[in-house]
């Protein structure tokens, strides 16, 4: 008889290492997602006292490959569960390399409260100290929290919570790979209870104006990142320019290049492409008319954003407007 007390929770899986099988446990090679949501889930202790699961493979990709296709079907059951009454919260397990793109993409997708948690692993299932029985164990545990509500999708590794927008992979190896460089963690997990520090007060969920279906119709305009260093020249953003709607410079400092790569920004930007200035550091806000004259040059300042998070928010915008000026207006406030 199922204990009507416990929340029912729905994990999605989409691959990763989390789901992740080497040949032999010594071995450093392994194939991301090659095992399905059922063993994930059997090897969990404890998870039957936490939560009724309903689990469902959506996709089996390690996340380099994951896709606007595959974006699109979790946005779309995402939403459909959030609308089912029997469903608590929901987790997605996902690989890590772009977990943090799904999270952030899904925040202003979403537009619904209930508990969101994403997750992954850096081990693999089959490696000595496999992480992901403990991360899933907490995600599932968050996912049924009644103070996980309206936070938008968090990210729950290594025993701490992260808000989508805040959260950065930081490190390629290790357990500790996940941190939110700017504003701090959103919490920690302690065994199946949360401990929040912190409320997301940025724009997410029901306050966003973005829809898949907006994004659909306007075929997912095509945004690429130019990453800066010494001696960037022009070449590979006037190339972009003519195929690209917007660009995004993962500039050096705040958000800077050579006068070269600048000056080929400015003409993508007199041509129409949408130019967001954002940091390769890693953390900071990079601010408009500092050191570049963004006035002048038609550019956006991109904030606290990641390069790759600018490129989520550009590709959304850009479904909705053309005009800088409100594309500004985006980076100001989500
Ligand atoms: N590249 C794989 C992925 O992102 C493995 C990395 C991981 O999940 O930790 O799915």
């Amino acid at each position: 008889m199922p204990d009507a007390r416990l929340p029912t929770i729905a994990v999605l899986a989409t691959g990763g290492t989390i789901a992740g099988a080497q040949a032999e446990s010594a071995s450093h090679a392994y194939r991301a997602g090659a095992l399905a949501v059922g063993h994930l889930l059997d090897a969990v202790p404890g998870l039957g006292q936490l939560a009724h699961i309903q689990a469902e493979q959506v996709a089996s990709v390690g996340s380099q490959n994951m896709s606007h296709a595959v974006w699109a079907d979790l946005a779309q059951r995402i939403d459909a569960l959030c609308s089912d009454p029997s469903i608590d919260g929901i987790v997605v397990t996902h690989g890590t390399d772009t977990l943090e793109e799904t999270a952030y993409f899904l925040s202003l997708v979403i537009r619904q409260d209930k508990p969101l948690v994403l997750v992954g692993a850096m081990r693999p299932a089959t490696a000595p100290g496999a992480d992901g029985p403990a991360n899933l164990y907490h995600a599932v545990a968050l996912a049924g929290c009644a103070a996980a509500r309206g936070r938008g999708p968090l990210v729950v590794m290594n025993e701490d919570i992260h808000y989508a927008r805040e959260v950065q992979k930081i490190a390629c190896a290790g357990i500790n790979a996940f941190a939110s460089p700017n504003r701090g963690r959103a919490g920690v997990m302690r065994s199946a209870q949360a401990c929040f520090f912190s409320r997301n007060d940025t724009v997410h969920g029901r306050a966003s104006v973005f829809t898949l279906q907006a994004l659909q119709a306007a075929g997912w305009p095509r945004v690429e990142v130019v990453h800066a260093g010494v001696g960037l020249g022009a070449d590979l953003i006037d190339f972009l320019s003519s195929r690209a709607r917007g660009i995004v410079l993962a500039g050096v400092g705040d958000g800077n290049a050579t006068n070269a790569a600048l000056q080929a920004l400015q003409r993508a930007a007199a041509d129409g492409v949408a130019v967001v200035r954002a940091s390769r550091t890693g953390s900071g806000r990079v601010g408009r008319n500092i050191e570049v004259d963004d006035d002048a040059a038609g550019f956006i300042a991109g904030g606290e954003l990641s390069p790759q998070k600018a490129r989520i928010l550009l590709m959304l915008g850009l479904a909705l407007t053309q005009d800088p000026a409100e594309l500004q207006g985006f980076f100001d406030r989500y």
